[in-house]
């Protein structure tokens, strides 16, 4: 049978979730044997993200933690001083850690993205660790490994290449028994913003020989780290004084 995919989904509370979750629901619908394990940044599971999955037609399980007020982003700071999902990751890693399975993979994927179906079957056979470019992050049309002679030479990033591992999360999908063989392994808020990735990697003892090059030797964009505009609900309070009510 077709190897699990384990999606490990943070996600928190703000007038678009509902539409990026359905959105991304939507493309997993189309993914044969996935598993999609969604953790609200939040102290307790929301009623909109409950019904949301309950009528999701996908195998998932619904998982909460909040991150502390002292790990999260002010209005006023810049968006890459805290690390986001952290928390949430690490309690979807918990959980895999605590189910008897040892074949599958795992697959990091925020609910803002845009997946190409053919990246969940890029991934699908992951040996150890698959890796591919992802689009439209780090200030540039896309980031990706560099591929030499097959193998992963170095990164194609202008921040930080020097990181030992220089990828997005989106990037790549690690084998399930990496996570049974390291169970210590997770991430760590103290690895910074664009470090986790490769701290991680780091943790579950991998090298660079073991990365396996996917989407055609990393020339293909299959994932994009798109990011949803904010939307603006000003008109709201003056519906509520105009006509005594609104929307909210
Ligand atoms: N997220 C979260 N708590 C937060 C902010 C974000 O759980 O306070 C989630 C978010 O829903 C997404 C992931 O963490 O799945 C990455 O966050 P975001 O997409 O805002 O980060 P960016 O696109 O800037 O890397
Ligand atoms: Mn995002």
């Amino acid at each position: 049978s077709l190897p699990k995919i384990y999606l490990i989904t943070p996600t928190h509370t703000r007038p678009e979730q509902k539409a990026d979750l359905t959105r991304l629901s939507y493309t997993l619908r189309h993914v044969p044997n996935i598993h999609w394990i969604v953790i609200e940044d939040s102290p307790s599971k929301t009623v909109l993200v409950k019904k949301f999955l309950a009528g999701c037609k996908l195998s998932y399980t619904h998982l909460n933690v909040a991150t502390p007020e002292n790990y999260k982003l002010k209005e006023s700071d810049p968006n890459w001083l805290k690390p986001r999902g952290v928390l949430q990751r690490n309690a979807g890693i918990d959980w895999i850690q605590k189910q008897p399975q040892t074949k599958g993979v795992v697959y990091f994927a925020d609910d803002d993205n845009t997946y190409d179906l053919q990246v969940f079957e890029e991934m699908r056979f992951t040996v150890k660790v698959s890796v591919w470019p992802v689009g439209l992050v780090g200030y540039l049309w896309y980031e990706s490994p560099v591929i030499k002679n097959g193998k992963v030479s170095g990164w194609y990033t202008y921040w930080k290449p020097n990181r030992k591992f220089a990828m997005d999360m989106a990037g790549f999908a690690v084998n399930l028994r990496l996570f049974k063989e390291n169970p210590s392994a997770v991430f760590h808020m103290k690895a910074g913003r664009g470090n986790l990735e490769s701290d991680l990697l780091t943790q579950l003892g991998v090298t660079m020989d073991d990365l396996e090059p996917k989407a055609s030797g990393c020339t293909k964009v299959l994932v994009w780290h798109t990011r949803t505009e904010k939307s603006s609900l000003k008109n709201e309070d003056k519906m509520l004084k105009l006509y005594g009510y609104n929307s909210d």
